[in-house]
């Protein structure tokens, strides 16, 4: 799943490419995945010029000359690409747009379970989940963030990935924000001190804001968008072929409920009970 740092490396390439450029050609293949008819996305994006491209939560806002927004929720697995026009589609490859600068912005989804809305600015709070969307989790106070928090309850990883309490994290950098933290993922949120709270305040932006270079060295030229995941410390490195804590060399471990994997240090990660 596309989380604040991919997209933020993706939105700062993109801004250095596209701002002032033209969709000469909107191809939408797979109108299933438009929650705005797909013909008035591709009516609407052509002929038009692209403005800066914006991020909120988990969702990239392709603002548009005419007050318009193309907004794109990626969801578990949304990639974008930024190519030449002959390189080879992916599979799925929802949307296609031809540039007059030469190149192509693609978005394919394999599992489909992304959304493309396209609406005029005033209009884009009304999307859905817009509004329900608790504060970036990069723009969010510490002051704001212990206030939130109290209204939250259960396992503080749950609490973390809620969008409804701050937006923009999901299942792998939550591993690697509650690793930084020395906090267990199944903590409850009640158990933790005003101390720890502090410390998972202060995690967030150190783990996010260390991702955001390390994510744009992969994108020179061009955006084939994979996830890039080998510089995480816990999240995924369990399992048969386990990685160790790269703080005390113990075993990472690992669990799957739901298919959902959570990664973490028994050592530097105690329960509440330890
Ligand atoms: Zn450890």
């Amino acid at each position: 799943m596309p989380e604040i740092p991919d997209l933020e490396a993706i939105r700062a390439f993109l801004n250095e490419r596209i701002i002032g450029v033209e969709v000469t050609r909107a191809e939408t293949a797979i109108p299933y995945i438009f929650r705005t008819p797909a013909k008035d996305v591709a009516a609407g994006l052509t002929g038009n010029r692209f403005g800066e491209v914006l991020r909120r939560g988990k969702f990239l806002l392709f603002t548009l000359a005419d007050e318009y927004v193309l907004v794109i929720n990626p969801m578990l697995s949304g990639r974008f690409q930024y190519v030449r026009p002959g390189t080879k589609k992916r599979a799925k490859t929802c949307l296609l747009l031809a540039l007059d600068n030469g190149w192509e912005l693609r978005y394919a989804d394999e599992r489909l379970m992304g959304k493309i809305y396209y609406a005029h600015i005033d209009d884009v709070p009304h999307v859905p989940q817009f509004s329900e969307m608790g504060p970036d989790a990069l723009a969010v106070s510490e002051e704001e963030f212990r206030a939130r928090i109290r209204k939250h309850s259960g396992a503080i990883k749950n609490v973390l990935t809620n969008l409804k309490f701050v937006a923009g994290i999901g299942n792998a950098y939550a591993d690697e924000i509650l690793f930084e933290a020395r906090i267990n993922p199944f903590r409850r949120r009640t158990s933790l001190s005003d101390g720890e709270v502090g410390a998972l305040y202060r995690a967030i932006g150190t783990t996010l804001r260390r991702s955001l270079p390390v994510l744009r060295e992969h994108f020179r030229e061009e955006l084939d968008y994979e996830e890039w995941r080998d510089h995480l410390k816990v999240h995924r490195k369990g399992g048969e072929k386990a990685g160790r804590c790269p703080r005390c060399g113990t075993r990472i471990t690992e669990i799957a409920p739901n298919q959902r994997i959570t990664s973490w240090c028994r050592v530097c990660q105690p329960d509440a009970a330890a």
